[in-house]
Order: structure tokens, then C-alpha cells, then sequence
């Protein structure tokens, strides 16, 4: 087991409607240490790879970004959430439907800041049904860039995203995969990596 899976294992909390709440040390109050050691994590798993942006989508999804970016040393881009009807057309724009909230969102990314010529690493701390990073899949395609690689924090396997993102073609590392939850009892059991 490793370190995301213990610490999943001793602070995280299951809820029904399938949420893993891990807002004590990772999307709420963060551990600085623990979020460290999973930039370091992705940077062994990618770092063969030409990155030059990471890129991941607002809020949550920057916490786990940022000690990515900080051991490949390249700059961030986080989409943004967007309720604007008027986007302009120096923006890239993706749909994305949330999985906690239920909402539709409109998320952008600057045409500044992602081009044809950025190798990128997808960044995001949950994959679930795979909306998220479909968003940020379409935004990094509209700009021409590469898609090297995905990270996932925390994947829970028993929903579709694993499979749909895994055939659309790009490696998808996840940290930890959850392969069942159980809301009543309280449990959390892994995929073995
Ligand atoms: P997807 O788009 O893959 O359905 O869901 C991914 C997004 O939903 C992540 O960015 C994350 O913010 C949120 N999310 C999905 N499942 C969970 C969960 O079990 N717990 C928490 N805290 N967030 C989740």
C-alpha cells in the first residue's frame, strides 16, 4: 500500500452518492508534506516525457498541480471555471459536467497560455465519470498540444472514467484507485498497482 492509500485509509471518509471526502488533508485543509510527495510521485512516474505545462482545472485540482509543476519546473495553467455566456475568442472553452456539485460548467483556458508547441501533463485530484478530464482533453487538443500523460490522485475505478479516458489514448496514472466503497460500513478497499 502506499502513502496516499494509507493516509485514504486512516483520515478519508465515505458518503453516499459514491464521495470519497478527503477534505481533512487534501481538498480542504491540505498537507503540505503529503502534497509534496505527490508531485514527487507523478515526477517519477512522467518525467521521461517533454513536459512543458501542467495543466489541471480550478480549485481543487491546482493543490495537487502545483508540486508537479514545482518538480518538472514548468509553469501551471489552471482552467477556469466560467459562468459568462460572452466568451471571446481568446479563449479555448470546454463543457464540463461536475460530479460533486451536479452542475454544468463552462471551464477556459486563456489562448496565451497553451500552444502547439507545450508538451502537457493533465493534473486532477479525483477521476470519477471522466467529465474533468474530457474538458481539459478537448482544451489542450484545441490548442494543438500534447497530451503526455495523466495523474490522478485519486481514481475510483468502479466508475466509467478509468476506461473512457484510458481509450481515448494517453498514459493515465493514478496514485491511489479505488475499487470499492462502502457508505455504511465505512470501508475503502484499493486496486492492487
Ligand atoms: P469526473 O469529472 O471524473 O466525474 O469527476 C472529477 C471531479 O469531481 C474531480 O475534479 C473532483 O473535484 C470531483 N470528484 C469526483 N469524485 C469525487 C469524490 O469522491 N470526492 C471528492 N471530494 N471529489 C470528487
Amino acid at each position: 500500500m502506499n502513502f496516499l492509500e494509507e493516509r485514504i485509509l486512516k483520515d478519508g471518509l465515505v458518503k453516499p452518492g459514491n464521495v470519497l471526502k478527503v477534505d481533512s488533508f487534501l481538498n480542504h485543509q491540505m498537507d503540505i508534506a503529503l502534497m509534496d510527495e505527490i508531485g514527487k510521485a507523478f515526477y517519477m512516474r512522467f518525467k521521461d516525457k517533454p513536459i512543458t505545462k501542467v495543466l489541471t482545472i480550478e480549485a481543487s485540482g491546482i493543490a495537487i498541480a502545483y508540486p508537479v509543476a514545482r518538480c518538472f519546473n514548468v509553469p501551471l495553467v489552471f482552467a477556469k471555471k466560467s459562468k459568462s455566456v460572452n466568451i471571446d475568442g481568446d479563449m479555448y472553452v470546454a463543457t464540463v459536467e461536475s460530479f460533486t456539485h451536479k452542475n454544468v460548467n463552462q471551464v477556459i483556458v486563456s489562448k496565451k497560455f497553451l500552444s502547439e508547441d507545450d508538451h502537457v501533463l493533465i493534473i486532477d485530484d479525483f477521476l470519477a465519470n471522466g467529465c474533468a478530464l474530457q474538458g481539459l482533453i478537448s482544451i489542450a487538443e484545441d490548442a494543438g498540444a500534447t497530451v503526455e500523460g495523466i495523474g490522478i490522485a485519486i481514481e475510483k475505478g468502479f466508475q466509467i472514467g478509468g476506461t473512457v479516458i484510458r481509450n481515448l489514448g494517453s498514459p493515465l496514472e493514478s496514485l491511489a484507485n479505488v475499487d470499492a466503497m462502502d457508505a455504511e460500513k465505512g470501508t475503502v478497499t484499493f486496486r492492487k498497482q
